[in-house]
């Protein structure tokens, strides 16, 4: 029976890690949901924790499937072949080893820790956007989400001219092929992350996660005249979304500098709770499109966030911002016609889902953060 579950000897040093007691070993695993043991950032600067946490979506961990996704690998290059991002052909399952009983649950190797961590925080996304308002519910809105591919350890060529590959990152993707769209979320291999790897910052995940949303929820509502625009108002969008996708990262983890705990060294500043303002050079950059860094411009609008969410509650502020993205479409009047969106066109969008379009204090705090700049 042990022999089934125990594949290496060295297992047994990473159940010593986990300070789990195993009482039994399933060969036969159950569908889900289940709890299993994942790393979990549990509070501020980065702490984090090996510790049960409920999959309250999963329905195969053998396959680590649930109604989110699935979480496979793939042996070439994604971009090695059309038919593989396009068609979502040739993945694979992973070869999981979990051990546990009651419903409780350990991984036993490292893939499958990584495998769970990244289902783990997929669902916490999927979770914190639902219980903020009904409308987060992508379950409801995306028609194949159980097709998801949540892809651990990518292979992807960072250009495709160079032989160099993506590592120490993550993405989400919707990729139209011949039978359909197909939504990815691809993590990279770690290769010089020496703190929190980024399958197990969960944070990282919910930023993914949360482009997810953007899509379904804002640019799926963009009509052809809508997805014409002109760099500058495309550069403020990307902006905006990223220092959404941030915001949305930080409420899951009650960790404002999230991704410096895998990055404690990356220059440029993504801690959502330090003050920034958009600087004339960023705002030039974002006007002629050259060198525009969309996550820079996108941490200015998440430390905006930030300070509203301090003024009128986070989970206030979450809420307002489900209501927003969901409808930033008809706001901007792009799911009818091409129009031009400046920071100044998100705030007043914003406001409209507060319904607080007089409340000044939330209008001197966009002003304060991108009004020097002359963004509006
Ligand atoms: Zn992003």
């Amino acid at each position: 029976m042990e022999k089934a579950c125990f594949k290496k000897r060295a297992l047994y040093l990473f159940l010593a890690l986990l300070g789990l007691g195993i009482t039994s070993c399933t060969q036969q695993l159950p569908l889900g949901p289940v709890n299993m043991m994942v790393i979990q950032p549990v509070g501020p600067s980065c702490q984090y924790q090996i510790k049960s946490a409920p999959l309250q979506t999963m329905e195969n961990i053998s396959n680590l499937q649930g109604l989110l996704g699935r979480v496979v690998v793939h042996p070439e290059d994604l971009e090695s072949s059309p038919d593989i991002l396009q068609l979502g052909l040739g993945f694979q399952r992973l070869d999981v080893q979990f051990s546990g009983s009651n419903g409780s649950f350990a991984p036993l190797d490292k893939d499958s820790l990584l495998g769970a961590s990244l289902y783990y925080g997929i669902e916490t996304g999927y979770l914190l956007f639902k219980n903020l308002d009904p409308a987060g519910d992508l379950l409801n809105i995306v028609p194949n989400m159980r097709d998801t591919y949540i892809v651990q350890n990518a292979e992807l060529k960072s250009q495709p001219s160079s032989s160099e590959l993506y590592s120490d990152n993550a993405a989400y993707a919707q990729i139209d092929g011949a039978n359909g769209k197909h939504d990815y979320f691809l993590h990279f291999p770690n290769k010089n992350i020496l703190s929190i790897p980024l399958g197990f910052n969960a944070g990282v995940l919910i930023h993914e996660y949360a482009h997810m949303v953007a899509q379904y929820l804002f640019h799926n509502k963009r009509s052809e005249a809508g997805k014409n625009l002109s760099s500058e108002s495309e550069n403020t969008l990307a902006a905006f979304e990223e220092g959404f996708a941030d915001y949305f990262a930080f409420l899951a983890t009650a960790d404002p500098a999230f991704f410096h705990c895998s990055f404690p060294q990356e220059e440029g500043n993504r801690d959502v709770s330090q003050p920034k303002f958009l600087t004339t050079g960023q705002l030039s950059s974002i006007t002629s499109s050259i060198d525009f860094d969309s996550h820079e411009g996108g941490a200015v609008w998440a430390s905006v966030q930030y300070q509203i969410g301090q003024l009128i509650g986070h989970e206030v502020n979450g809420r307002s911002l489900v209501r927003f993205i969901n409808n930033l479409a008809s706001c901007t009047g792009l799911a009818s016609s091409r129009a031009s969106v400046s920071f100044g066109t998100l705030k007043n969008c914003h406001l409209q889902a507060l319904g607080a379009s007089n409340n000044t204090r939330v209008q001197q705090l966009y002003q304060n953060a991108f009004g020097a700049a002359g963004g509006f």
